[in-house]
Parts: structure tokens; C-alpha cells; sequence
């Protein structure tokens, strides 16, 4: 039984004209009298809490007086003229001020009246000050609710509009009232019971009124985990959906090309990581379902072998398969390294890009339409129209971030059969986000190095002992290493980023005038920079300066030194990503942070993070701590809104793990959705879907 309340507006409330209603609008998310109910307080005030006036000083929180107004007094002139009120609380005195409504205070408050005073104390001119408090009489404030007293945080330019935490207060409490009926459940009971769960209506009273701080937390965890637990729903709902409509392709054997390689060409032992993705590769290629499985691993951990182990298995049964890279570089080092780990083996692997054209290009595509090209390796040119598989059973796609959804749904439709697809990145997100970002993309995770490599080393260097820092890289190509030195290019101002590289540029060949420098950066031709890259590559120039164009998985095991210049003006994520450049050969080697004396508290975070782990995941941990989850790198396509209202993807990974697990058991109850206890639920989850972008068919 919806309740009609909820939809009503809230210019019904008193004190909300239009103009409030707009500011409540735009500046809180608020329209109706059920949004008043969920914009939750972001702090609850102990009531039964006083304090003297002797006790106040700065930098304390909101705080609770008990006193009367011993006198006012106009100060200042102009826009600077205020009203202050003398308080005391027989203990001291305090100032209260207001910089305007200044009539609107002297009629309002009344000396010798006891009043309770809310606000936050600040020195001013040697005195302690609460500035536009709230007020209330001590009569009507023993009338109001008692325990913890809900504060709502109002933005500064709905203050602006005379809307305070009170007023606030004051509205929620008149919704309250005019609900006639408690507000519905959307869980089913079982549920609650199971979980121990507090029902919904009781939840969203006590984030308002709670009785407690464990009734507050109880009430938080019950709509925390609604509101994960729908976001489950929904990701498992689809993917069942989705495996009851597509079959997979069955690749039930391991065979020749398989095992000869295993037996002949593998170069090196697999690591026991690399090992068990494989399996958990082969096993859902076998079960007759359509693999969607995410590989994570750290740069250098081995993903390229295990895409082309993979692969055999499509070849061993009979498909072709395909490999998919964002640059053309990427492309050719797959292409490369494949050709190179196959060796004489009778397999047809070809590279497609945009630079083969012509005859070339006519002979790939028609292998890949009789079936002879076995292996396609490429950039986006291999998804283009005029690309036809006779068969494609599998997909792999590298570094999957730099794509967009769009473009992965293409591939998928190149087959009747939709390929097996294998997405690889080496961003490794936590668990909790890849559960929810990439939805029903199963995870597999290389979580470990082959053996024998040295962890990089990462050392923050301040700008200012530039000598030191030259000495150091001198050191490095003594002994006939490379280096890499990369400046930040942010897109506003490429211009400034290039200028950055350019002067750069002039003080390292002022500072190692008997070196080779390379340069690349992204306002080069293709072929100029591809050139640069190949000189370096080669071993040709010593030094390599960049900006981040330099390619993802560019690999030169002869450079150890990734000196990164400004590092304040990176990520987490990109900071890892551009250390995982060196390290790659069996010497030690270093990443230079460089940056000034003077940093954020979040910077230095972030590079103490770097100088102490190399662990990939701990750093995504981190990053999404720092920042937020919605602003990590990888997650911006995922197609699925963060703005969840009261979870928290980062600190709430437990109960995200929860509602998974809870998600799941239900479906497996109830697949066609018919049980009559979970009809409530089935219809809230339609309800939000309602309200939201269709989220649910991006994966
Ligand atoms: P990424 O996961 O970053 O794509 P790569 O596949 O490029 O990593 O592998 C990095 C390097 O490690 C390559 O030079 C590769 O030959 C080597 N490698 C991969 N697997 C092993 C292994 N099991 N033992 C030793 N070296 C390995
Ligand atoms: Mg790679």
C-alpha cells in the first residue's frame, strides 16, 4: 500500500515557498515529503550534554548552552555592523552574534528568557563567539524529543535562504507526523529474521530519533544493507537472465596445440597464480555458459601468457579468438611476444591495425572469414564492420579501462554465439568495487610475481636536491641502464605541461651533455613518436622524458629508473601504473618521486602509500579511500551511478559482500520471483530501477 504522503510536496510544509522549494531542490535533493524523511542528519547531538561557558574554546564541535541574555549591543558599521548578545550561564559570559536579521533577533529574544543555544565557538578578537546560533526556549526545548538530537547539514547556499538545521528538524518532524501508516517494508521477512535486520520503518525513524549510538548504528546497518543488497539483486538478476539467454560456446577439450605448447614451448614455469586462473579460465569456458570474467593482476605479473594459453583452448576447439589492445604499440609487443612463444608451431596469428592497409589488410580479413587466421591480434581496428570471424570463440581484452562499454558490446556481437570474453587490467580495483562496478563479471586475481624480481625500490625526492637526484641517475647509466622521466600533462593546460617537458628537457641535456635523450609527448605525429619510442626501445638513448602518453604497456627490462617529476599532480592508480614500467628485468630498480617541500596532507599520503608498498591492491584500497570510488581510474564507464545514499563502497566492503551472498541464496529460492513473501521486494527492486538509468544491462 504506497503512502500517499510521501509523494506530497514540500511546499504543503509551513515556511516552504517557491523559492524555498527551489533552494530544497537543487541544493538538497529535495522535493517531496519522502525525501525529507531519507536526507538523513549528519550528526546526532547529545541533548543531555551542557557546557559551561568556561569550558568553550576554539576548534570545539557544536556545543549545547543553557543560560539567559544579559543585554544586546549594536557593533560595527556598515556591512561589518552585527548585533551581540551577552550570555551567560551563571558560570561566564559568552558572545552570541548575528551579522544580519538583525530586527528579527531583537524582537525574537528577550532578556531574562532562559534559553538553550546551539552553535559553534570561535575566538574572535580575544573572545569567545558563537555566531547566528540556534536558539530555543528551555521550555520548548523540554518539549521536544529527547536523546540524541539530529543535526542536518544544510549547504551554505540553502542557508543563504534563511533554511537552518532547526528548520530542518522542524519539517521532518511535521512529515513524521502526517504519515498514517508505517512506512512500507521492502524486505522480506525471513530476511529480517535471518539477518536480524530492524524493520524499515523503525530504521529510518532511528537515523532521525535514535535511542541510543547502537540504536543509531543498528538502523544504519539495516538501510545500508537494503540499499547494497538491491544493487545485488539487480547485478544477479541480469546475469542469470543473460546465461539463461545465451548459451556459451562448449570448449570441452584441451588439446594438441594446448599441450604442445605446454610441453615444448613454454619458456619458463607457470607461477601457481598464473596456474589457477587458468583453470578457473578452462572451467567456465567448459560449463556451457559464457565466460564474462575480469583478470586482474599487477603490471609484470604474466597476464600476456596466460591470454595466450587461453587462446589455445579455443584453438584446441576449434575457434578463433581474438585480442584486443588500446594502442598500437600494445598491439605490436602481443603480437610480437605471441609470435615469439608459438614459435614453429603451425598457428596463424596476425597483427591488425591501422597501419596494415591494402593487399595486407585484404588477406587478414579474408583468413579471418575462411578461418585460417586463428589468432587476431589488434587495436580497435579489429572491431570495426568490415572484420568477419568465421568463428570467433573467445575474446581477450587488454588493459580494459581504456574502452568503452559501447565498444566491448560490439565485439560481443560479432558472433552468433556471443565469445567467451576475458577482460584484463592491471588497475586492480578491491573486490567489494569490482563486485559492483563490473557487476557480473566474475574476478580472477594474479596475485602473485613470477620469481626472481627485485621489488621496485621508491624513493621521494624533494625538487630541490636536484644533484642529488642527477648523481643518482648518473649511477643508473654507468651501469647501462635507462631511464624514464615522466611530467604530468593535465588537459586543461597542455600547453603549460609542455612547456614543463620542453624546459626539462633543456636542464637534462645541460646536466648530461654526453647522453642520448628521447622525448615523446601527445602533440607528436604517430610515426614521430613511435620513432622516439624505438630509439629508446632499442637501447639507443639512454633517457626517455615523457608526458603520460607514454604507452601503458610499453616493456623495456633495460630501464630501472622511473623518475616522475611533479608527482604531487598524479593518482595513486597512475603513480602505480607508471612505476610498474621498470622493474621488469632482473635488476634493481627505482622510482623517484620528485616533488616540493610543501604538500597536501591527502599528497603526502599518497606518496608515503607509494614509498611503502609495491602491493597493487593495497594501493586501490587506499586510492578509494582517499578519494572516493566514483573517481577511481576504470570505474568512470562502468555505466553505474555511486550515488548510493548512505553506503559507502569503500568502508562498507563487509556488508557489500553480505548482500551478495544474501542476493544470491534468494535467487536460487525463488528464480522466476513468485514466492508471495518476496513480492514486496521484487516490487521495490522494480520501483528503483524505475528511478534509475538502466545500469543493469552494462556489463
Ligand atoms: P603483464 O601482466 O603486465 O601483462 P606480462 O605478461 O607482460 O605482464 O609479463 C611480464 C614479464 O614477465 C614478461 O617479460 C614475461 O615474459 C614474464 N613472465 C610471465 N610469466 C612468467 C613466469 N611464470 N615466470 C617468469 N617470467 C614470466
Ligand atoms: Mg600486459
Amino acid at each position: 500500500m504506497p503512502i500517499v504522503e510521501l509523494n506530497y510536496p514540500v511546499t504543503y510544509l509551513a515556511n516552504v515557498g517557491e523559492s524555498r522549494a527551489k533552494q530544497l531542490r537543487e541544493g538538497m535533493g529535495i522535493q517531496t515529503y519522502g525525501d525529507l524523511l531519507t536526507y538523513f542528519p549528519s550528526k546526532h547531538i547529545d541533548r543531555s550534554r551542557f557546557y559551561y561557558t568556561h569550558e568553550l574554546g576554539p576548534d570545539m564541535p557544536y556545543v549545547q548552552l543553557k543560560g539567559h541574555i544579559l543585554s544586546f549591543e549594536e557593533e560595527g558599521h556598515g556591512r561589518k555592523r552585527r548585533i551581540v548578545a551577552h550570555f551567560s550561564d551563571g558560570q561566564g559570559v559568552v558572545d552570541l552574534v548575528w551579522f544580519n536579521g538583525l530586527q528579527y533577533v531583537q524582537k525574537s529574544y528577550k532578556v531574562l528568557t532562559e534559553y538553550v543555544v546551539f552553535g559553534r565557538p570561535t575566538v574572535f578578537n580575544g573572545r569567545i563567539n558563537i555566531t547566528h546560533p540556534e536558539i530555543e526556549t528551555a521550555e520548548r526545548f523540554a518539549l521536544s524529543p529527547q536523546g540524541l538530537r539530529p543535526y542536518y547539514s544544510v549547504p551554505e547556499k540553502v542557508q543563504r535562504c534563511g533554511v537552518n538545521t532547526r528548520m530542518v528538524e522542524q519539517w521532518v518532524a511535521t512529515v513524521f507526523r502526517a504519515l498514517r501508516a508505517p512506512l512500507p517494508e521492502t524486505l522480506p521477512p525471513y530476511l529480517l529474521e535471518q539477518m536480524k535486520l530492524m524493520g524499515r520503518d523503525e530504521a529510518i525513524r532511528a537515523m532521525h530519533y535514535p535511542k541510543s549510538a547502537e540504536h543509531l548504528s543498528r538502523a544504519s546497518y539495516r538501510l545500508k544493507f537494503e540499499e547494497l543488497f538491491f544493487i545485488q539483486l539487480n547485478i544477479l538478476r541480469y546475469s542469470r537472465e543473460r546465461q539463461r539467454r545465451y548459451k556459451g560456446h562448449v570448449f570441452s577439450r584441451v588439446g594438441d596445440y594446448f599441450m604442445d605448447f605446454y610441453n615444448h614451448h613454454l619458456p619458463f614455469e607457470l607461477t601457481g597464480a598464473q596456474k589457477r586462473v587458468i583453470k578457473e579460465i578452462r572451467n567456465d569456458m567448459k560449463g556451457g555458459r559464457q565466460m564474462n570474467r575480469l583478470l586482474q593482476g599487477d603490471v609484470g605479473s604474466g597476464k600476456t601468457l596466460v591470454a595466450l594459453m587461453t587462446m589455445l583452448v579455443a584453438l584446441d576447439n576449434g575457434y578463433q579468438t581474438c585480442i584486443m589492445a588500446p594502442t598500437e604499440i600494445l598491439a605490436e609487443q602481443h603480437f610480437e611476444t605471441f609470435s615469439k612463444l608459438l614459435g614453429d608451431m603451425p598457428i596463424r596469428v596476425e597483427l591488425l591495425t591501422s597501419n596494415i592497409k591494402g593487399k595486407r589488410r585484404q588477406s587478414i580479413y579474408e583468413g579471418l572469414a575462411n578461418g585460417e587466421v586463428q589468432i587476431l591480434v589488434g587495436t580497435h581496428a579489429v572491431i570495426e564492420d568490415d572484420v568477419v570471424f568465421r568463428n570467433l570463440g573467445m575474446v581477450i581484452i587488454d588493459e580494459q579501462h581504456r574502452f568503452g562499454v559501447a565498444q566491448r558490446a560490439k565485439l560481443w556481437a560479432k558472433n552468433q554465439t556471443p565469445p567467451h570474453v576475458l577482460v584484463m587490467t592491471a588497475t586492480p580495483i578491491p573486490r567489494t568495487l569490482a563486485m559492483t562496478v563490473y557487476g557480473d563479471l566474475d574476478v580472477s586475481v594474479i596475485d602473485e610475481l613470477p620469481p626472481g624480481r627485485k621489488p621496485v625500490e621508491t624513493i621521494h625526492q624533494y625538487d630541490e636536491r636536484r644533484v642529488e637526484l642527477y648523481q643518482r641517475l648518473r649511477r643508473q647509466i654507468e651501469l647501462g641502464r635507462q631511464v624514464y622521466i615522466v611530467y604530468p600533462l593535465i588537459k586543461e593546460s597542455e600547453k603549460m605541461d609542455l612547456k614543463n617537458l620542453e624546459e626539462g628537457y633543456k636542464q637534462i641535456c645541460e646536466a648530461f651533455p654526453d647522453l642520448r635523450v628521447s622525448k615523446v609527448h601527445g602533440k607528436m605525429r604517430p610515426a614521430e613518436k613511435e620513432a622516439e619510442m624505438e630509439r629508446f626501445v632499442k637501447g639507443e638513448t639512454q633517457i626517455l622524458l615523457a608526458t603520460t602518453v607514454i604507452e601503458v604497456g610499453v616493456n623495456v627490462p633495460n630501464a630501472s629508473v622511473m623518475v616522475i617529476e611533479n608527482a604531487e599532480r598524479f593518482g595513486l592508480a597512475q603513480l602505480h601504473q607508471l612505476r610498474g614500467r621498470v622493474g621488469r628485468g632482473a635488476d634493481q630498480s627505482y622510482c623517484i618521486l620528485v616533488t616540493g617541500y610543501s604538500l597536501a596532507s591527502d599528497t603526502r599520503r599518497r606518496i608515503q602509500t607509494m614509498t611503502e608498498t609495491n602491493d597493487g591492491f593495497e594501493i586501490a584500497e587506499e586510492d578509494m579511500r582517499l578519494r572516493g570510488p566514483g573517481d577511481l581510474e576504470g570505474t568512470q564507464q562502468s555505466g553505474i551511478p555511486f550515488d548510493l545514499h548512505i553506503a559507502n563502497l569503500a568502508r562498507d566492503g563487509q556488508i557489500v559482500q553480505q548482500a551478495r551472498e544474501v542476493a544470491r541464496r534468494i535467487l536460487d529460492d525463488d528464480p522466476d520471483a513468485s514466492r508471495p513473501e518476496n513480492a514486496p521486494m521484487w516490487e521495490a527492486l522494480a520501483e528503483l530501477n524505475r528511478h534509475h538509468v538502466d545500469w543493469s544491462s552494462i556489463s
